[in-house]
């Protein structure tokens, strides 16, 4: 189902003019109204799918709560178990965690759009350095302080654009795992294999990448105990609960509509 929902419900809004000649059968009302009747019927699966495929923060909250009556009453690390919770939300709908995050940032930051156009301007203003600096011999004292004023200048301009730049990946590392480097293709120039991504076309999370990310957001003290009996399973639960119930909804969804298409 995919993204299609999304798209569906844009092409289908009011405000976009209709491609159909007479009346469009498929309204968004009709949409709104099917996942409606849907959030009512399957609350856990819809709302994985509003979480899913549109950013929908009210049902990733509703889920949280949901998935949270998983965790066993004996539970030793009921706020770890909360975090797990939250990470199996974020890596069902794909939401790159702190090690992907990283790999990421390195990928946009070397292969964007924005960092071809920062690279150039860098690279220009440090030209323009070099070429400052060998005329600074001269014997003009002021002309001297004049070249010293400019080189300073495109000095903090390159710090600047580097740090822009930065912050330009690691905002758009959080938004998708999508490979920024063959746009999510898999493959460069043809047919060769993307190396950003190894060619499946996104950055994917690693058999450790949930411990990983726990490392790094500061949680370093779970034994392997608690995290065989309390988080891995647990993890795994919700992570194949949502899977389930949001491809079951998922089929429903179209089921409805080509129902609601051939009544019209
Ligand atoms: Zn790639």
């Amino acid at each position: 189902m995919s993204r299609a929902i999304e798209l569906m419900i844009r092409m289908h809004s009011e405000k976009t003019p209709s491609m159909q000649r007479g009346r469009a059968t498929l309204t968004g009302d009709v949409i709104l109204g099917v996942l409606g009747k849907l959030q009512h019927e399957h609350p856990v699966g819809s709302d994985a799918m509003m979480w899913r495929w549109l950013n929908d923060m009210y049902a990733f909250e509703r889920l949280q709560k949901k998935m949270e009556e998983l965790i066993p009453e004996d539970a030793k690390r009921k706020d770890l178990c909360k975090h797990m919770i939250t990470l199996a939300l974020m890596v069902f709908a794909e939401k790159p965690l702190e090690p992907q995050q990283r790999k990421l940032t390195s990928l946009w930051k070397n292969h964007s759009e924005q960092a071809r156009r920062s690279k150039r301007l860098m690279r220009t203003w440090q030209v323009q350095i070099n070429v400052m600096e060998k005329q600074l011999d001269g014997d003009s004292a002021f002309k001297t302080a004049q070249l010293v004023a400019a080189i300073a200048k495109r000095k903090q301009w390159i710090v600047d654009e580097r740090q822009r730049l930065e912050e330009y990946a690691k905002a758009q590392a959080k938004k998708s795992c999508q490979c920024p480097k063959c746009g999510g293709t898999g493959v460069t120039r043809v047919v060769d294999t993307c190396s950003g991504c190894g060619g499946s076309g996104g950055v994917t999370l690693k058999a450790d990448g949930v411990r990983k990310h726990l490392r790094q957001a500061g949680i370093s003290q779970v034994s392997d105990s608690v995290w065989s009996r309390e988080l891995e399973g647990l993890f795994e639960r919700v992570l194949m609960g949502l899977c389930r119930e949001g491809d079951e909804v998922s089929m429903i969804f179209g089921v409805m509509l080509c129902l609601e298409c051939s009544q019209s």
